[in-house]
């Protein structure tokens, strides 16, 4: 034994004591954080935990109305380490990634900055989803304050709006929060541009002639977005100014690579970092085109849902022979024309930064595809949406490989929707679907899993493309993002080869 673990004195426990030989005591949560009008001025508030892009579009869109919030940097393995350090042990991922984040970023501003932790305590908030639900997405909020407390942040406060009210959140009176409907509409639009913008990112950058030209790109769309919600000038035009930016990217579209839909559950495959192993930059590097889960499947799920409840309910109302609430009626009218404005505006974008061949997810067939394998009353994480996927995916033939990634032991993704994937896949065999899980350590094992997938997509991919009879000319505009093309095979290069025949180019 060393001499270090012989100093260590083992401690009498009475079952009142810790290890450390402190006093237990019972964790309480302190919901009660006010937040007033007259410090909101010198307050930041702090949020982050969504792409890379939307976490810095929406910082601009809120601080264009006023809204002093700031984006914080993406999670890294360091932010992994310190959650776990002052987590609860057994939580998922994007909490000890999310939690650990803000340790370390009020850690730094004490440390390194010299801000005092009362002043830390005063001039910063976090804001954050939140919500109930079946799985531990509802103890999120406690544990940030169980982690920040015991990390020497004690008061930090922590504010929440329900991540599936949208617009329609309870007004609280008692707090300087703006939940109001013109918040939400400006994060929406940040959140819907974000999304448009990383749909053509991973669209355009695996066929880029010079390495770093879309990153480039992209860093200027960001910019003028970013300085069109500061200036409260036209986002339409400003697409526009972005499509000029991206049309001039050297493409080389005619290489067989494998398309990859990333899926799983809504962090893990939508962090861009250590959170998922920067799992699109690998299938990048690794000569994959992928596609991602953009947010707005997350917002169209939410929305569903609440239809859904509604629906049985109004059902129940009549079976009761009750008359069909009034209440019931408006907020199914409202969540349509909420449904009605959500895509207007993804098409009004989309069209003027040139994203044509993108249609928004459409719940209803995909609910209708999963309903055989996933009971649509189970919600939680992304409910029936990963079988939906999968499902999809083969039948319409959109990618070569299918990965769902989630943190270890999520319950929705991990224990029930790859329990009924195993199902799925014996029903249609032609599947190549990975399922993964992210522990935050083990990144050797988790690359050669997705290596070992990508191979077979690969071959594919190749096997398709080589099937194909090459045309004798190839016109130079099919090499631009512009062109889009569609057609049976699940690879852009196929597709392309298809598109230039049936268009008679
Ligand atoms: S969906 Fe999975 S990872 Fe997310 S909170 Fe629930 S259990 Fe955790």
């Amino acid at each position: 034994m060393s001499a270090s673990c012989n100093s260590i004195k083992p401690v009498q426990s009475n079952g009142n004591l810790n290890y450390l030989g402190q006093e237990k005591t019972q964790w309480r949560d302190n919901t009660n954080y006010q937040f007033t009008e007259e410090e909101k001025n010198d307050v930041t508030m702090l949020f982050g935990g969504l792409s890379l892009l939307q976490d810095k579009l929406i910082s601009s869109a809120l601080q264009s109305i006023g809204e002093n919030y700031i984006a914080m940097p993406n999670p890294d393995f360091e932010s992994f380490q310190k959650g776990k350090a002052f987590g609860n042990r057994g939580q998922c991922n994007p909490t000890y990634f999310n939690v650990g984040n803000l340790v370390k970023y009020l850690q730094n501003l004490r440390d390194e900055k010299g801000l005092s932790t009362e002043e830390i305590i005063k001039k910063y908030i976090f804001v954050t989803s939140g919500g109930c639900g079946p799985c531990r997405f509802g103890m999120y909020i406690t544990e940030y304050r169980k982690a920040l407390s015991d990390a020497g942040f004690r008061g930090f406060r922590i504010m929440s709006f329900e991540h599936n009210k949208g617009i329609f959140q309870a007004a609280d009176e008692t707090s300087a929060i703006n939940f109001s409907p013109k918040f939400f509409i400006t994060l929406v639009k940040a959140l819907i541009i974000g999304d448009i913008i990383n749909i053509l990112t991973y669209k355009i950058r695996p066929y880029e002639v010079q390495k770093g030209a879309t990153d480039k790109a992209i860093e200027t769309c960001r910019e003028i977005i970013s300085n069109t919600f500061m200036e409260k000038k036209n986002l339409v035009a400003a697409m526009w100014r972005c499509r000029q930016v991206l049309e001039k990217i050297e493409l080389n579209r005619l290489q067989p690579k494998a398309k990859v839909m990333v899926m799983g559950e809504f962090w893990a495959a939508m962090t861009e970092g250590d959170g998922n192993y920067n799992l699109h930059r690998f299938l990048e590097e690794e000569g994959a085109e992928c596609i991602p889960q953009p947010l707005i499947n997350r917002l169209m799920l939410s929305i569903w849902e609440t239809e859904f409840e509604l629906g049985k309910r109004e059902n129940l109302e009549k079976e009761g022979n009750k008359k069909v609430d009034f209440s019931t009626l408006k907020t199914k009218l409202l969540i349509k024309a909420g449904k009605a404005a959500l895509k207007t505006h993804f098409t009004l974008y989309a069209k003027a930064i040139g994203l044509h061949d993108y249609e928004i997810p459409n719940i209803d067939k995909l609910a209708t595809l999963a309903k055989e394998y996933y009971p649509l009353d189970a919600s939680g994480g992304e409910g029936h949406l990963e079988v939906a996927h999968l499902i999809e995916s083969v039948k319409d033939n959109l990618a070569h490989l299918v990965i769902s990634v989630k943190p270890f032991g999520c319950m929705p993704s991990s224990a029930v929707s790859d329990g009924i994937q195993s199902l799925v896949t014996n029903r249609f065999p032609s599947a190549n679907f990975l399922s993964i899980e992210t522990s935050g350590e083990g990144a050797a094992n988790f690359y050669s899993r997705v290596q070992m997938a990508l191979f077979k997509a690969k071959q594919s991919a190749k096997e398709e493309f080589e099937a194909l009879e090459m045309p004798q000319k190839i016109p130079d505009r099919v090499h631009n993002y512009l062109f889009q093309p569609k057609g049976e095979k699940a690879g852009t290069a196929a597709q392309l080869i298809h598109s230039i025949k049936t268009r008679n180019l």
